[in-house]
């Protein structure tokens, strides 16, 4: 059968974007289809990119040569590091984008993108042939051929809207639902489960009593997260602090009736960690304030998103919310808060490429696997795409591990833990924090992003030499005496930085370090005995991930396996022992099992082949 196409991929969102460019810049012929060009790259929510443990995302996305670093760059309007008071491990860069200039960059990078098309149209259907894909159906065209697909549809899965007690079926406010797309996962054999989210309100920005808010200003110093570009263009804004009153939670209590998530309307489960203004006041009921962040959605418009306030209550009883809040008390509403319900696909059905189970040749990246956010789901895409591009060539799958990036901790848990509520990152979800540092995104992954074509060898040779220069820096501490000890015993010392040092005239000036760097040495140095200590655990943890299970293992016939672990076992056929030990309601005991049966079963087949 000739192929129209190499890869397709379902819908321009962040997850979209990046497998398509992926799969395009890996040489592949790529077509990017999407309900409207308009709305390419669109936040749906928050006009931001990055933050806590999204930052990482963002840096290991630049690392593995996709795009979203770059475009968050290039629409900056705020640069924060968050975080600064806690672990450098966890520090946090955060900017605020204009959105219009985001969507616009990101279209623009598309459509210069060789052996790129990209197409207005919406996908009705999923062809599939003998277990593996053979492209989609649209509105307008039957069939249009391709070796792998690539569904990212976000939100827009039998999307649902909440305003109040009334509903309407709706992709993001103001656009379709994909209802067939849901229906044809469906038929292909796709188990498909409900979440929720939902988004705070759009208000006028001169109809705002600036005098009543604290300004939150951008730092001083700015870090821009791809290595490729050096400054942000655009002007750096201010947000605002404010809170609620007493007064916002006596009119939501008075009116929760009216919640469709109060009255059982809705069924999805939202995300804890990104609630809903009812669910703050229903679940601290002792706090007297919340505290809400006005920024900002762009330069040219004078929309402000109220960042804290997301709501589902019919529109007159927002309208009392917003303007019991202290400096909107004269606000003027320009788009209302809602909240939405949709489908995704659960998550024991896909493979640790994105790649479906049941499906050769189909993947699915983004909202669709039960995240949410925009860096979650450009990540996602990045891997889609590089994994669809490795599979068409004959050459073996991009997996990541959960010591190498928070991304191959973000879809080990996706396939080993079905979400029950929409999953983001966190960096408590990762056990190797002080490996998986924001300001070593580069040395951890720009290898795989050139060995993909994706990185070029001049950036390579770049992270290459950083290297060496920390590690000299840090072998030139560790043999310069000082007293009875050595300058990096020193600085292992509280009190102690490594610019102390240079000012006390205790080393001389390094030459060529730039601050990253320095920073490393300064890290590497005070954390060592954490760090060896963590490479301990990865060494030891590594000998259970490359354990692989034989897909023959019948899980029926281990005796003495509990019910629940042999039940979750079998749904979600973890390919390593690793993987068995992280599936929750499986434990130790069982994969003591599952380790003999499998040395077992390895036994017989060398046997028998002998
Ligand atoms: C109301 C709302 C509130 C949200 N709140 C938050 C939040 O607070 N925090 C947070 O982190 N994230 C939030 N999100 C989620 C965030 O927007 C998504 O996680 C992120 O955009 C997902 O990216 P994606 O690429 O998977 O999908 P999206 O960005 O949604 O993009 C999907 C794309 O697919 C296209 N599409 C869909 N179906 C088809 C089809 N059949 N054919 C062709 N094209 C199709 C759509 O037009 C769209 O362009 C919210 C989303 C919504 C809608």
């Amino acid at each position: 059968m000739g192929f129209l196409y190499d890869i397709i991929v379902v819908g321009a969102g962040h997850a979209g974007c990046e497998a398509a460019l992926a799969g395009a810049r890996m040489g592949f012929s790529t077509l990017l289809i999407t309900m409207n060009l308009d709305t390419i790259a669109q936040m749906s929510c928050n006009p931001a990119i990055g933050g806590l443990a999204k930052g990482h995302l963002v840096k290991e996305i630049d690392a593995l040569g996709g795009e979203m670093a770059r475009i968050a760059d290039l629409s900056a309007i705020q640069f924060r590091m968050l975080n600064t008071k806690k672990g450098p491990a966890v520090w946090a860069p955060r900017v605020q984008s204009d959105k219009k200039v985001y969507q616009q960059a990101m279209k623009q990078v598309l459509e210069r993108q060789e052996r790129l098309t990209v197409l207005q149209d919406t996908v009705t259907d999923i062809l599939v042939d003998k277990g593996s894909v053979r492209g989609v159906a649209t509105v307008y065209q039957q069939s249009i051929n391709a070796r792998a697909v690539i569904i990212t549809p976000g939100t827009f899965l039998n999307g649902l809207i909440h305003i109040g007690l009334r509903s309407f079926p709706s992709g993001r406010f103001g656009e379709f639902a994909s209802t067939h797309l849901s229906d044809s996962l469906q038929k292909i054999g796709l188990k498909l489960g409900r979440l929720k989210t939902g988004t705070p309100a759009r208000v006028l920005r001169s109809s705002i009593n600036f005098d009543k808010l604290t300004p939150y200003p951008p730092d001083d110093k700015c870090e821009t997260f791809s290595r490729e570009i050096k400054k942000f263009p655009l002007p750096q804004v201010p947000c605002y602090i404010t809170y609620t009153t007493q007064r916002t939670k006596e009119i939501i209590l008075e009116n929760l009736h009216l919640s469709p998530l109060y009255s059982g309307k809705i069924t999805g489960i939202g995300p804890r960690y990104c609630p809903s203004i009812e669910d703050k006041i229903v679940k601290f009921p002792d706090k007297t304030a919340h505290q809400i962040f006005i920024e900002p959605e762009g330069l040219s418009t004078d929309e402000m998103y109220v960042n804290g306030v997301s709501s589902s209550l019919p529109q007159d009883v927002q309208e009392q919310i917003y303007q019991s809040i202290t400096g909107l008390e004269n606000v003027r509403i320009m788009r209302y808060a809602y909240g939405i319900e949709y489908d995704f696909v659960t998550t024991d059905q896909i493979l640790p490429t994105l790649e479906t189970r049941s499906v050769g040749g189909l993947y699915l990246a983004g909202q669709i696997n039960g995240t949410s956010g925009y860096e979650e789901a450009s990540a996602q895409g990045l891997i889609a795409g590089i994994n669809a591009a490795l599979k068409i060539r004959g050459d073996e799958p991009f997996i990541l591990r959960r010591d190498e990036a928070y991304i191959g901790v973000m879809i080990d848990d996706l396939i080993t833990k079905i979400p029950e509520e929409p999953y983001r990152m966190f960096t408590s979800r990762a056990e190797y924090r002080l490996l998986l540092r924001q300001d070593n995104a580069y040395q951890r992954l720009a290898v795989y992003g050139n060995r993909f074509g994706l990185i070029d060898d001049a950036t390579l040779d770049d992270v290459l030499r950083s290297m060496e220069r920390v590690s000299a820096e840090v072998d030139r501490l560790g043999a310069t005496a000082y007293r009875d000890i050595t300058v990096a015993g020193l600085l292992r010392r509280q009190d102690w930085t490594y610019q102390r040092l240079i000012e006390e005239g205790i080393i001389s000036e390094p030459s060529g370090l730039t601050d990253t760097e320095r920073f490393q040495v300064e890290l590497e140095i005070k954390y060592e005995g954490y760090i060896k200590r963590q490479h301990t655990q990865v060494d030891k943890m590594k000998k259970y991930d490359m354990w692989n299970i034989p897909s023959s293992l019948s899980y029926e016939n281990i005796t003495g396996l509990r019910r629940e672990a042999r039940e979750k076992l079998v749904a979600r056929r973890p390919a390593t022992i690793g993987q068995a030990l992280r599936i929750p309601g499986v434990n130790p005991a069982d994969v003591q099992l599952i380790m003999i049966h499998t040395e077992r079963l390895n036994r017989s087949n060398t046997s028998g082949k002998k």
